[in-house]
Formats: C-alpha cells, structure tokens, sequence
C-alpha cells in the first residue's frame, strides 16, 4: 500500500518554468527512472549540460534519500513495486562513474550504469568536439562496480542510433552487447539502454528476444509501472537541477506529456536520420 496519500492534479511549473497540468494517479502507478551521464568537471560547451559536478550530484541524491525515497538501480526498482522507489541510471559508462559510485554507496544507493561494448576502455568518440576524449570505463572499472552491487547494463555494441539500422544489424548489435557483457563481468544483464534513446517497434523486439527484460529511451517524464518495459522513460538530471527540486521532479515529472503527436513526429524524423545514416556510410 502507498505510504503517502494519493496526488490530487497538479498545475505547477518545473525549473525550467513549464506548467505541469498532467494528472497524477496514485504515487505508485509510478516509477521515476533518473537519467545521468558523466559525474564530473570540464567538458566542452555542448556536453556540459550532461555533466553534473561531483559535489552537486551528492547533494541530488542526499536530497531524495532525505525525503524518504529508496533508490535502485533498473532492474531492482521494476522488481521492488514499494512506493518512493527511484531508479538510477547512468548513459555510457564513463569512467567518472568510479567515483560517481562511491558516492552512490555512502549514499546507501544502488544505480544501473549502461556500458557500449565497442568502447569500453576506449574514448566516447561518438561525441563532439573536446567531449571526445572523454573516457569510458575499462574492464577492471566495470568489474570493480559491478562487485560494489552496482547493475550493469547494456547501451548497444556501437553506440549508433538503433532504430534506422536495418532488423539485422540492430539485432546484431543488441546480441552481441548482451554475450561481451555476460562474457566479461560473469553475470546475466537484464537491462538495455538505447543509445541516444532512439528506438522503434523492431529495436524493442530485438532486445527483448536478445533476453533484455528491461530497456530504457529518455522520454522526460515518469514511467508508468503498467507501461511498455521496454520504453521506460526517464527524467534528465542535468548541472543546473538543484537539489531542493529534486522531490518535485521524481513526483510530477518534466512536464513532457507523450503525446500521439509527438509519437507520430518520430516517423518522419527516423525516416531522415536513416537516409543520412546510410548515405553516410555508403549502403
Ligand atoms: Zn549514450
């Protein structure tokens, strides 16, 4: 049973100055999923938005532990259905994760982090820019959190925007991802995350029949505990959420409402990123 009584509609605003008007059913139809990148200092002008300092980090999460919620890493958080339970991700699996971790730990906090397999120990080359050099764990790194109860997840072999692949290349892709993980760190992965969030209809086939029983896409908004699985949406935490927002933002969400709109924007967009996809790589 929820432990707090249920939300009435809200109409309030985000940090940003949205006006959030979405009615909330129960607390515990919910499920908050956080979004991180990297934990750190110094990137370029156009990751530094993904990348929260360590400081103001500890304090996000010190924030929500202090409010009562319990947070868990992906597959822990869709195990545990208990009211005021937050998941915890991180994208990449860079290597400021390590000390990301140790903070998570002191915090009593557990966290899934999503590693792309081709990159591991390797630099996030897919960025721009500066940001480029920004390394990602190693295999050590990986298994070292692994140890200290962090889940570790799968972000795709490549780190390529999935759903303008061809059927085979993604499933390829996702399975591959999978037995790498499995190989190396000596324990099954359960939980997929698509690289820049793109996903369609044939992306969450191939993780689910790779034997994913969890992908999250970015989404800004809450997911909702009867959704799809396999496109649990997240809320960002960016260098500029402030801690006193945080309980707001794991209650009401970002302000995004997934609209049928909005889900018929993406074919045409997906059909674009495609074209430019495969000019690019000349097939
Ligand atoms: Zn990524």
């Amino acid at each position: 049973m929820p432990s707090i009584p249920a939300v009435p509609p809200v109409a309030s605003k985000n940090q940003r100055g949205d006006t959030l008007t979405t009615p909330r059913a129960r607390p515990d139809d919910y499920l908050p999923v956080l979004m991180f990148h990297s934990i750190g200092r110094g990137a370029g002008p156009e990751f530094r938005r993904w990348q929260v300092d360590p400081g103001l980090f500890q304090e996000q999460i010190e924030a929500l532990v202090a409010a009562g919620y319990r947070l868990v890493g992906m597959s822990a958080a869709l195990d545990d259905p208990a009211d005021r339970t937050v998941g915890v991700t991180f994208d990449d699996a860079y290597q400021d994760f390590v000390e990301a971790a140790g903070i998570l730990r002191s915090a009593g906090c557990g966290a899934t982090v999503y590693a792309p397999t081709r990159y591991v120990g390797a630099e996030a080359s897919w960025l721009a820019g500066p940001d480029t050099g920004l390394s990602i764990m190693d295999w050590s790194e990986l298994a070292e959190v692994a140890a200290a109860g962090i889940e570790v997840g799968s972000h795709g072999h490549t780190h390529l925007e999935m759903d303008v692949l061809r059927a085979g290349r993604q499933r390829a892709e996702v399975a591959l991802s999978r037995r790498i993980l499995q190989t190396r760190l000596g324990q099954p992965v359960r939980s997929f995350c698509y690289p820049h969030g793109y996903n369609s209809a044939a992306t969450r086939a191939a993780v689910r029949d790779a034997g994913f029983d969890s992908a999250c896409e970015v989404g800004f908004g809450l997911h909702r505990r009867d959704g799809d699985r396999f496109a649990i949406r997240r809320l960002i935490v960016t260098n500029d959420t402030r801690p006193e927002d945080m309980e707001h933002l794991v209650r009401f969400g970002q302000g995004v409402p997934d609209t049928a709109l909005r889900r018929a924007a993406r074919i045409p967009w997906r059909l674009y990123r495609r074209a430019k996809f495969y000019t690019a790589v000349g097939k």
